[in-house]
């Protein structure tokens, strides 16, 4: 007798209606991608529920990678029995002995197949007697158990599962489109991405670089945070937009106050053009209100301006420490306090507007004609596929 299950459940995919098989699909074929290296594992899906048969793999790495996923509501190790009450009855005894640290339990018995010859209130009965008689000093409580054993018993088998096992909740990626990632080194945008991956977005990164005042390393952090990311999904596609000579043209004839809400205008022009591109239909930054000049009301009005496409600001309204919170879960938070420069910590006005009028930046951007940096910009993007496996693949020409 031993675990060769494990139960997956997914909770608030429930309530999607029309959806849910597509939603389930998804999550079915996320899981495959992320066990592929496991070969012997299936993944199944039966009438409500799905498993991953492990047919005789250690359960523990599975579960690991399990809990990555979104979607997955929880789990539980499982041991699938035919429909015959001596099996069942071994099966949550092994559930018992098993389970570590349970001076008490209980059973619960759901009977969906109702050829079954024992209704589930005796059948609870048959078994706690049973888990009685085969143990010492552990006793019966229904209200606060340690361990509650339960027992399916379903058309095709009987499963038996004690202790559950939280998932990351939230929805599987690729079920809600896809989303372009606006990536800095720093510690918020990979914490946006995986938040708004979080929703079922899948996501696409973009990164402005500005060498030789940026480094390689810079550029290597931002991939390295990319990879991070793939933990929670699949490869994503990185594009690293050569920024140095729009920058300095920006910080050049703009005026001081402006240069920075013109560069971010910029930014979103030409994020904009890459998700024509690339079919994606809207953007993600790691935006949060009131922290920088950059992030006042009045600023975000102004660079919003340039952009209908929808802007997913996961953390807008977060604190800091809570934004810290999540990247050290995550595991972003060492990489993104390296110290490299990132391009827009190296263009620091001296006094930029906190409060930069949408008129007034239109007026000095129709003084100077940006078309053909912004082109020789795009033109320029070298994108680089990041995957979980150590590999990394670069396109040229997409663009
Ligand atoms: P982060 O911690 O993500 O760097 P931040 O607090 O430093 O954010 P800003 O510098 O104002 O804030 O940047 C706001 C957002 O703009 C970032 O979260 C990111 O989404 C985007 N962004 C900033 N710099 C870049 C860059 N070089 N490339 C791509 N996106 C950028
Ligand atoms: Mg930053």
């Amino acid at each position: 007798m031993q675990y060769d299950h494990i139960l997956i459940r997914y909770g608030e995919m429930a309530l999607k209606g029309k959806n849910i098989k597509q939603f389930i699909i998804r999550l079915q074929e996320n899981i495959q991608h992320k066990l592929a290296a496991f070969p012997n594992i299936k993944v199944k899906r039966t009438q409500g529920r799905m498993f991953i048969l492990l047919n005789g793999h250690d359960p523990e790495p599975i579960i690991e990678k399990c809990k990555n996923i979104f979607g997955i509501q929880s789990m539980s190790l499982a041991i699938k029995v035919e429909n015959d009450p001596d099996k069942i009855k071994e099966a949550a005894l092994y559930a018992l002995k098993n389970a570590t640290n349970v001076n008490t339990f209980k059973v619960s018995v759901k009977r969906i197949n109702k050829d079954f010859p024992i209704a589930s209130q005796e059948m609870n009965q048959v078994l706690g007697r049973h888990l009685l008689i085969n143990t010492n000093e552990i006793k019966v409580d229904v209200h606060h158990p340690d361990l509650e054993i339960k027992v399916e018993i379903r058309l095709e088998a009987a499963y038996i599962t004690s202790s559950v096992i939280q998932g990351l909740g939230g929805l599987p990626v690729g079920t809600s489109g896809k989303s372009l990632l606006l990536l800095s080194g720093g510690i918020d945008s990979p914490v946006a991405g995986y938040l708004a991956m979080k929703r079922g977005v899948q996501i696409e990164a973009i990164h402005f670089h500005s060498p030789p005042f940026t480094s390689e390393r810079a550029k290597q952090k931002v991939l390295d945070l990319a990879k991070q990311l793939t933990k929670y999904g699949k490869s994503i596609q990185v594009h690293i937009v050569p920024f140095t000579k729009l920058q300095q043209e920006i910080f050049r004839e703009m005026p001081d106050g402006y240069a920075m809400t013109i560069m971010r205008r910029m930014m979103m022009r030409i994020s904009e053009r890459v998700c024509v591109n690339q079919e994606i239909l809207s953007l993600t930054t790691g935006e949060n209100l009131g922290q920088v000049a950059s992030q006042t009301m009045q600023s975000m009005n102004t660079i919003n301006e340039v952009t209908n496409y929808p802007i997913i600001r996961p953390l807008i309204t977060m604190d800091k420490t809570e934004i810290i919170n999540i990247s050290r879960e995550i595991g972003t938070y060492d990489t993104s306090i390296l110290p490299y420069e990132d391009c827009c910590t190296i263009f620091v006005p001296k006094s930029p507007k906190t409060k930069p009028k949408r008129e007034k930046a239109n007026l000095f951007e129709s003084k100077k004609d940006f078309t053909k940096l912004m082109d020789e910009a795009i033109a320029g993007i070298e994108t680089i596929k990041v995957s979980a496996r150590d590999t990394e693949t670069k396109f040229d020409g997409l663009f």
